[in-house]
């Protein structure tokens, strides 16, 4: 965690601060380790605080080494007598996630703060979602054992699914299998889409009975030690016909080609193209209306975007998902969605869940 620190105090200066206050969950435990829902960090150049209340004060001391607990009792006035004793003049905080409520409940109490009347209040955009973007070797671990968990539930209830079935059966059957598997839980809510629903990207799982013939779509992932899988896969119980054919392979086509073809330095925008480019000439450019994939990490969607305005530009030890998709309304969908990490220039794709098998194309 300390590098961790390190790296975000490097960056006070460009961002015009001389502190931060931290409050967003995913960043406080990427910064602290601290896995409770509700505390504060202040980080100065030389300190490091984790304020939380009563609730959480032993297990801050224990999950965060790096950091003086400070317990806090409600009110504002705890921050106003720290920043005073660390000497702050411009805190910066989470823009993305501050909300206008607490930011102005902020300012006021510094304004009113006697003595703090230099303090100012300096908004922040992404510093700490882009060192999370770039993962280290114990991130690295703790994502693809949530990527195996997926994997393997997939795999093992892949072989069960029968024609008769409901989407929300298959559903908790995943869900069930991967909390066996050691998950924490599910990283998002399930996607089990079959037939027409599958033309919905982001269906939930109703009683519609999974049919022959008709595309099927799962979109499920795994939370462990807080870092998020996400894996999707399309199948086809009975016989496929031509159209399903047609679409998978094209689909197929577009995700294998962005996989061997997306290199370090390109932009987000450049790897979505790899795939949208051989999705257009196909004849479906139209039918592929989402980013071809995202970061993720203790978020199931972050840094770095991956989609046709993503202006970041990717790096090594980034791992994010290529995931196109192609919907035809009243028809249903194909996406085949797996997690690759650049590594030296390339990626390497961490998912290992089959891609087709006797049930699928
Ligand atoms: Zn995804």
């Amino acid at each position: 965690m300390s590098a961790r620190l390190d790296s975000i105090r490097s960056r006070f200066q460009q961002a015009g601060v001389d502190a931060m206050i931290v409050s967003s969950d995913e960043n406080r435990r990427y910064l602290s380790g601290f896995t409770g829902s509700a505390g504060s960090l202040i980080i100065t150049p030389k300190d490091a605080v984790l304020a939380t209340d009563f609730r959480y004060v032993e297990q801050a001391g224990q999950q965060s080494p790096d950091f003086r607990v400070l317990r806090t009792m409600g009110g504002s006035d705890w921050l106003n007598d720290l920043l005073k004793e660390l000497n702050v003049r411009n805190l910066g905080f989470e823009s993305q996630h501050m909300t206008v409520a607490i930011h102005e409940r902020l300012r006021d109490a510094l304004e009113e703060g006697k003595g703090n009347s230099a303090i100012s209040l300096v908004a922040t955009s992404g510093l700490i979602e882009d060192l999370r973007s770039i993962k280290d070797l114990p991130e690295m671990a703790m994502l693809t054992r949530a990527i195996e968990i997926s994997d393997k539930a997939f795999e093992e209830v892949a072989k069960t699914i029968q024609v008769g079935q409901t989407e929300k059966e298959i559903a908790w059957k995943l869900e069930k299998t991967m909390r066996e598997l050691g998950a924490d839980t599910i990283s998002f809510d399930t996607i089990v889409a079959a037939g027409p629903n599958a033309a919905l990207p982001h269906h939930r799982p109703d009683e519609s009975v999974i049919l022959e013939g008709q595309p099927l779509i799962i979109d499920m992932g795994a939370r462990y030690e807080g870092y998020c899988s996400d894996l999707s896969r399309t199948l086809c119980l009975g016989q496929p016909d031509d159209m399903f054919r047609k679409i998978y392979d094209t689909v197929l086509g577009a995700q294998l080609t962005a996989i061997a073809t997306v290199e370090r330095g390109m932009t987000g925008g450049d790897a979505d193209g790899l795939a949208r480019t051989v999705i257009e000439e196909a004849g479906y450019g139209d039918n592929f209306g989402h980013s071809l994939g995202h970061g993720v990490g203790l978020e199931v969607h972050e840094q770095p975007g991956v989609g046709p305005s993503s202006q970041g530009v990717l790096e090594d030890w980034m791992p994010f998902t290529i995931e196109p998709g192609i919907y035809l309304s009243g028809w249903g969908g194909v996406r085949i969605e797996d997690v690759v990490v650049l590594e030296n220039g390339r990626a390497r794709v961490i998912s290992k869940a089959p891609k087709s098998d006797k049930m699928g194309a």
